[in-house]
């Protein structure tokens, strides 16, 4: 018998229809032989119109946390209520339990807290006894007794941490698209569903990650390594697992995946001092005061040095540009650089695969292809598993295209590209 923890998102339990839905979905589970523990979000829009509420009897838009935090807890509060009220319905035996009453201990760090300890021990008598167990997503509660939330999509992480909690064979994640993609499908109309994918790789295309699943639940899920599945509410199938790297990522194929996705950015500036002298610290010098501003730099690109001076372009996220460009001005005068300038037309390409590992010349293929479409790469950087491209940002969708292409990441079969024979 397997225990498997579900969890359903806001549009998911949107009314009373959806959450039967829900309650048929999960009570299949268990008749197929599974303990099922489900955990369930606000329905949608809830927690955006209590959030209205707050701030307008607050009139301000930061009420007090603690407050503000009991009351968005709520939310999640009804869903638990209603799920139960249909599973018993349906015939399930069922309990629901708000994230205080099973547990879920916090720190205080109210609107973002962190889980430090769950009490499993209720629940598996619970699950013992044949019931199904609902917990409500989101919440927690502190050593006070104060109750906690644990920040925006929140219920991800009270899954995952459940699922690890009750070491748990799986955490499905049921929302309202059937998987992690390729890539954007709005960008990319034959972007594929990844049968499988690893939690790092994962981690790396967050920017697409991101729109399905909470990142700090991927962060946790990959730490406890409590196998993951992305699944559609609305259609079955068999959605996405992201799991440990290992034998069976791909059954059927003798070689692992070389490229799972491919994600991009247009939230990217890039700012260059030319002309700095080329001495030791001279990074620490201009790299120290933007990181004191809490200014987060992506890509970092030193020049080989010239008659003792070199130039040096760096990247961050376009809404602290402004903030960045003035520091640098600053730090310009002080260091006597040539010149400072910026540009906020920029996006950035990026190929995720742990393949990547064990196969040359993914990269060549990568700025073939790019360059067969006359896209010009302005900055390059790599990481074990990931190769990124900043390029002038109109070309942002036709790169992506290209690569998507030229990786044959449309073709069902094609997880699996040979690159051997390419110069590395
Ligand atoms: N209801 C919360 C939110 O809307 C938590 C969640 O849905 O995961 O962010
Ligand atoms: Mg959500």
């Amino acid at each position: 018998m397997a225990l498997i923890v579900q969890k359903f998102g806001g549009s998911s339990v949107a009314n009373i229809e959806r959450i039967e839905n829900v309650a048929r979905k999960v009570i299949a589970s268990r008749d197929a032989g599974n303990q099922v523990v489900v955990v369930v979000s606000a329905m949608k829009g809830e927690t955006d119109r209590l959030t209205d509420l707050a701030h307008a009897a607050a009139q301000t838009s930061n009420p007090r946390p603690r407050e503000l935090d009991l009351l968005l807890s709520t939310g999640e509060t009804v869903t638990i209520a209603l799920l139960t009220m249909v599973l018993e319905r349906l015939g399930a035996e069922a309990r629901c339990y708000t994230g205080a009453q099973v547990q879920i201990l916090t720190d205080s760090a109210f609107s973002k807290a962190r889980i430090q300890e769950i009490d499993a021990e209720p629940i598996r008598e619970d699950l013992g006894a044949g019931r199904i167990v609902v917990v409500a997503g989101f919440q927690g509660v502190d050593e006070n007794g104060s109750i906690t939330t644990l920040g925006r999509g929140g219920s991800d992480t009270t899954a995952v941490a459940l699922a690890a909690a009750l070491e748990a064979d799986e955490c499905q994640i049921y929302t309202d698209v059937d998987g992690v993609y390729t890539t954007d499908p709005r960008v990319v109309p034959t972007a594929r569903r990844l049968d499988q994918i690893t939690f790092e790789e994962m981690l790396e295309l967050a920017s697409l990650g991101s729109k399905v699943l909470q990142i700090r639940a991927v962060e946790f899920a990959g730490k406890y390594q409590v196998p993951l599945r992305v699944l559609s509410s609305f259609e079955d199938g068999p959605g996405t697992l992201i799991t440990m790297e290992g034998e069976d990522m791909q059954q059927g194929s003798m070689e692992e995946p070389l490229i799972a996705g491919i994600a991009f950015s247009r939230d990217e500036a890039k700012l260059t001092m030319l002309g700095v002298p080329d001495t030791p610290g001279i990074a620490a010098q201009i790299l120290g005061p933007i990181a004191s501003a809490n200014i987060e730099v992506d890509m970092i690109v030193q020049n080989i040095s010239n008659d003792g001076l070199t130039d040096f372009t760096f990247t961050v996220q376009k809404r602290d540009y402004e903030r960045a460009m003035e520091t640098l001005r600053r730090l310009a005068a002080e260091l006597s650089a040539r010149e400072v300038f910026g540009d906020t037309s920029i996006g950035k390409l990026s190929l995720v695969g742990v393949g990547m590992r064990s196969h040359a010349g993914v990269a060549s293929k990568m700025f073939d292809a790019l360059a067969a479409e006359g896209i010009n790469i302005q900055m390059i950087s790599t990481s074990e598993i990931k190769i990124s491209v900043v390029v002038e940002e109109k070309y942002l969708e036709l790169g992506t295209r290209a690569l998507h292409r030229a990786f044959d990441l449309d073709d069902e079969s094609g997880r699996t590209v040979s690159v051997e024979g390419q110069s590395a």
